[in-house]
C-alpha cells in the first residue's frame, strides 16, 4: 500500500491543481502518467481555469467532468463542452494543440489525466473524442461508472491503445464514508520508459526536444488553435534532452 500526497501545481493564472502524477514515489500507473485533480473550486468569487493554447504529444488527455462546465478547442478545429459525468478524450499522437476555459458558474470540479501512448502508437493522427455518456450501474449502494478499459463484462467506448482496468484485480479493501467519490485506474505496468517534459511525452529525450523545437518555431506539426491568440512558451529541456 502506497500513500502520495497531492502536489499543488499552478495552471497559470493563479489556478491551482493538486497533482497525483507523476511523483518521485511512483511515476506511472499502468499507461496513465499524470493526474490532475481540479478543484473543487468556488467559481462565484474567482475567474475560473484558463488554459492558452500549447501543445501535446506521443499521450492521450483525458478530462472527467464532476461539476461545471470546460470548453475545449484544439488544433483540428474541435470545440466541445464537456459537463458533469461526461469525458473528453484528446489524442495527440504526433502534435497537437489545445486550449481549456471553464464557463462561469458555481463550481468547478474535475479530474485531469494522462494516457501515455505505446511507442507504436506514438505517432498516430490526432483525434478527439467526446463522449456524453459512459457505461453506469449501481451496486450495493454504490453507483459506478466505467470511464476507460473493461470491468467485469462492461466495457468503456472511450479510445484507449493500453489495457487500462485489468479483469481478475485484486480485492481492494476501502470504508468510505457517505458521498465519497474515488476514480479508480490501473493497467498493465507500460512496456517502455517514458520522458516527459513540461506538456510533451516521448519515448525519447531527442524526440522530446524535436517537439520542444517545432512548437517554439510555430511548425505546421502544431496547428493554431482557431480563437486563440496567445501561445504558451515551453520552458527549455534541459541540455541532456538535446544530445544525440
Ligand atoms: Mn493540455
Amino acid at each position: 500500500m502506497q500513500f502520495i500526497d497531492l502536489r499543488k501545481a499552478e495552471l497559470g493564472a493563479g489556478f491551482t491543481v493538486g497533482r497525483a502524477l507523476p511523483t518521485r514515489e511512483r511515476r506511472m500507473i499502468g499507461a496513465w502518467c499524470f493526474l490532475d485533480h481540479l478543484g473543487p473550486v468556488d467559481l462565484r468569487n474567482h475567474d475560473g481555469m484558463h488554459v492558452q493554447a500549447h501543445p501535446h504529444t506521443c499521450l492521450q488527455t483525458f478530462t472527467w467532468m464532476i461539476e461545471g462546465e470546460i470548453l475545449h478547442r484544439d488544433s483540428l478545429g474541435s470545440e466541445q463542452l464537456v459537463k458533469p459525468g461526461q469525458v473528453n478524450l484528446m489524442t495527440a499522437g504526433r502534435g497537437i494543440a489545445h486550449t481549456e476555459d471553464s464557463l462561469p458558474g458555481e463550481r468547478l470540479h474535475a479530474a485531469q489525466l494522462w494516457i501515455a501512448l505505446p511507442a507504436k502508437y506514438a505517432e498516430v493522427q490526432p483525434a478527439f473524442d467526446h463522449y456524453p455518456q459512459l457505461p453506469q450501474w449501481s451496486r450495493n449502494n454504490i453507483e459506478m461508472t466505467l470511464l476507460a478499459g473493461e470491468f467485469q463484462s462492461v466495457v468503456a467506448p472511450t479510445r484507449v491503445y493500453s489495457p487500462l482496468v485489468e479483469p481478475g484485480g485484486e480485492a481492494l479493501h476501502m470504508s468510505l464514508s457517505e458521498g465519497t467519490r474515488c476514480l479508480l485506474i490501473g493497467g498493465e505496468p507500460f512496456p517502455s520508459r517514458i520522458s516527459m517534459w513540461w506538456n510533451f511525452v516521448g519515448h525519447t529525450r531527442e524526440y522530446i526536444y524535436q517537439a520542444y523545437q517545432d512548437w517554439q518555431s510555430d511548425s505546421d506539426r502544431f496547428p493554431p488553435v482557431p480563437g486563440a491568440s496567445i501561445k504558451l512558451p515551453s520552458p527549455p529541456p534541459p541540455a541532456s534532452f538535446s544530445a544525440s
